[in-house]
């Protein structure tokens, strides 16, 4: 069956002086009622341990330049702040902060009735019109809001969220279990490995080198006692730095896309590990090769693919044995026996030999398939 979904399209936009001004405005009135509504609600509460219910209506009579802006920009502050709360008191997140300048400028507005648009080469916006835009795919369905950001090397993006039909893939009768490698960056039951990206690790390497320039521009300036927002070489060198690393983002997301829709094309259930991203980037000897390789925006990814395309995706307990178990006859190593660095080992019981990660992920597409037809029947059971 047609599935109807929330797409969201980064745009890259490039708005003319003027526009440019309209959103660094938009960007400073969000910010600022965002700040202002915050320290509003916490002087009440200091004072009448109550909730001050304000809306950025409130505000406009003092600041009139309020009213420049597109309303539905601060609206969309006031749900984000409420949403913010809600976090903090119902799931335990950290209290809401206060925004910082330059630190991911952006609002967010809706389409009500065509008040956002695109042609070919515009996105349309309230209160702004026709901004020239770069599309990376057609855009197709119906747009229900746009996020216009900046990034810190200037660039502008619109993030379009699109409702829109996917079809589901054919069904390939193959199924597939995927192990985080740690060499590789993922290790699939068939045999395949994936190598971690080399041009990723090139870019980290420039990454490094130009951070490393910064920190002495920032010496520099510190020994001549100037600031840092005075020193042109530094300031330079650090919209050099952030070119850098938007490359690394952009591409590392579009090789997760690629790989994770592959996947999901190719195979009908795909087993995977729940991993405890945060208990393992604390563990250092892990933690570069999970941060670079993007470990849990992968598994997202897989998961809402899954989700769209009409798959399955399974994950197994992080606590299941995956790697110290053989997968020709389940004996099972102890942990003694299979340290870290063995990346091959003879199964004392079978004799069959188990590549680490092959096996591993072996295991991880059982484990899911069992997993998988134990969902089915419960559903059944159900229905
Ligand atoms: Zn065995």
């Amino acid at each position: 069956m047609p599935k109807q979904i929330l797409k969201a399209y980064k745009v890259r936009l490039y708005p003319n002086e003027g526009q440019q001004i309209f959103f660094a405005k938009s960007f400073g009135c969000t910010r600022f009622i965002w700040n202002r509504m915050l320290s509003d609600k916490i002087e009440h509460y200091n004072e009448h341990k109550t909730e001050l219910k304000n809306t950025p209506a409130h505000y406009k009579k003092e600041f009139e330049w309020l009213k420049e802006v597109d309303s539905l920009a601060l609206a969309n502050v006031q749900q984000n702040l409420r949403a913010a709360y809600n976090k903090f008191f119902k799931q335990g997140a950290g209290f809401p902060k206060f925004k910082k300048k330059g630190h991911r400028d952006s609002y967010t507005t809706n389409n009500q009735k065509g008040t956002v648009a695109i042609t070919d080469s515009t996105v349309k916006l309230p209160k702004i019109g026709h901004i020239p835009a770069k599309f990376p795919s057609k855009v197709s369905g119906l747009i229900k809001s746009a996020t216009v950001s900046k990034t810190t090397s200037g660039k502008y993006y619109v993030s379009l969220l699109v409702e829109t039909i996917v079809e589901p893939l054919l069904k390939t009768h193959s199924n597939i279990g995927i192990d985080l490698g740690l060499t590789d960056f993922i290790v699939l039951s068939d045999g395949t490995k994936v190598a971690n990206p080399t041009f990723l690790s090139k870019l980290q390497h420039k990454l490094a080198r130009e951070q490393k320039i910064l920190a002495k521009r920032r010496a520099v300036a510190k020994a001549d006692q100037r600031k840092l927002s005075d020193s042109r070489n530094y300031q330079k060198q650090k919209i050099k730095v952030a070119k850098v690393y938007e490359r690394i983002t952009n591409c590392r997301k579009d090789f997760l896309h690629k790989l994770s829709f592959n996947l999901i094309k190719n195979h009908d259930v795909i087993a995977i590990e729940d991993l405890n991203i945060k208990g393992m980037v604390k563990n250092r000897k892990l933690s570069k090769a999970i941060s670079d390789s993007s470990w849990s925006t992968f598994t997202t990814m897989l998961n809402y693919k899954a989700e769209w395309y009409g798959k399955t995706l399974v994950k197994i307990d992080r606590w299941y044995p995956s790697s110290k178990t053989c997968s020709g006859c389940g004996h099972l190593l102890t942990k003694a026996e299979l340290p870290l660095q063995v990346r091959s080992w003879n199964c004392p019981s079978c004799l069959q030999s188990n590549d680490r990660d092959i096996n591993a992920s072996i295991n991880i597409l059982n484990e899911g398939l069992k997993l998988a037809t134990l969902k089915t029947v419960g559903a059944t059971g159900l229905a």
